[in-house]
């Protein structure tokens, strides 16, 4: 149980980010603060909806709007977090795009993007997340890599190398971090139904089941358990490590 703990999920609004919001409430976190770079309906639209989805009724849920590749934002979110909430015990880098093509077609752009976006923002949260945690001697970092950042994959060289980076800042931030009390991990998901995966085409759907050895693609509620888990006080010994959630596709 997460009784009384305070998260923050970056990328929190929809896809795997909210299955993680929504689960961490459901494992007894008394607030947690979502952000998300943009917010359609508002901010508190998106807190109430979600608000309204969970059953357990003692968590507060925040939505704060902040682009996760800007460390001026990620400063400011946790900030807030630990005005509003009185403090964080739970920081799960979530955010994250693809922004695919062939190395030969990949523009500057697309690879600085993406770059930014799902690894630059690991450093900016884990960077601004460090002082509070350090403080309370207590933090549970959980960063969301991919099983592609493992083996490669054609046509996304720009979201791969984002990947292992993460992957590979999880090991060196676990072992800063250690003294510290406060875990980094990383859980690195498979094929997961959610828009990101909405984009792939029928042919390139059918052949990664193919590759899937429990024949079924993931859930981002498969993905929020682990996360839950790895933030509980059972995942107490467990640092540097990275999880996939495949359905074994990479065993
Ligand atoms: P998703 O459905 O596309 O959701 C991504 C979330 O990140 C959205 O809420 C999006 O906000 C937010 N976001 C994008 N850019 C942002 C920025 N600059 N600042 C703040 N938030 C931003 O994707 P998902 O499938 O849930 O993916 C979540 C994580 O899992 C990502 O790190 C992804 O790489 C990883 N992952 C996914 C799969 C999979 O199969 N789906 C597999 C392996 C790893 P908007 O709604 O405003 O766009």
């Amino acid at each position: 149980m997460l009784t009384d703990k305070k998260a923050l999920v970056t990328g929190g609004s929809r896809g795997i980010g909210k299955a993680i919001v929504k689960q961490l409430a459901e494992s007894g976190c008394s607030h947690i603060l979502l952000t998300d770079i943009a917010f359609p309906d508002g901010e508190d639209a998106c807190a109430s909806e979600i608000q309204k989805e969970i059953s357990n009724s003692n968590t507060n849920i925040i939505a704060f709007k902040a682009d996760a590749s800007s460390l001026e934002d990620a400063h400011a979110s946790i900030e807030e977090a630990v005005n509003k909430m009185g403090g964080l015990d739970i920081l799960v880098n979530n955010a994250g795009i693809t922004k695919d093509n062939l190395l030969l077609r990949m523009s500057e752009k697309e690879f600085d993007d993406v770059i930014n976006i799902n690894l630059k923002s690991v450093f900016n949260y884990s960077k601004a997340v460090l002082k509070p945690m350090i403080k309370q001697r207590y933090g549970r970092i959980v960063i969301i890599a991919s099983i592609v950042g493992l083996i490669g994959n054609p046509g996304q060289s720009n979201y791969v190398a984002s990947k292992a980076g993460v992957i590979g800042f999880t090991k060196s931030l676990a072992r800063e971090l250690a003294s510290r009390n406060i875990t980094v991990n990383a859980v690195a998901p498979g094929f997961i139904k959610t828009e990101m995966t909405d984009k792939l085409n029928e042919e390139q759907k059918a052949n990664m089941l193919k590759s899937i050895p429990l024949k079924r693609l993931g859930t981002p509620e498969d993905i929020a358990k682990v996360v839950g888990f790895l933030c509980s006080p059972e995942a107490d010994y467990i640092t540097g490590q990275i999880l996939a959630v495949d359905g074994g596709m990479t065993m």
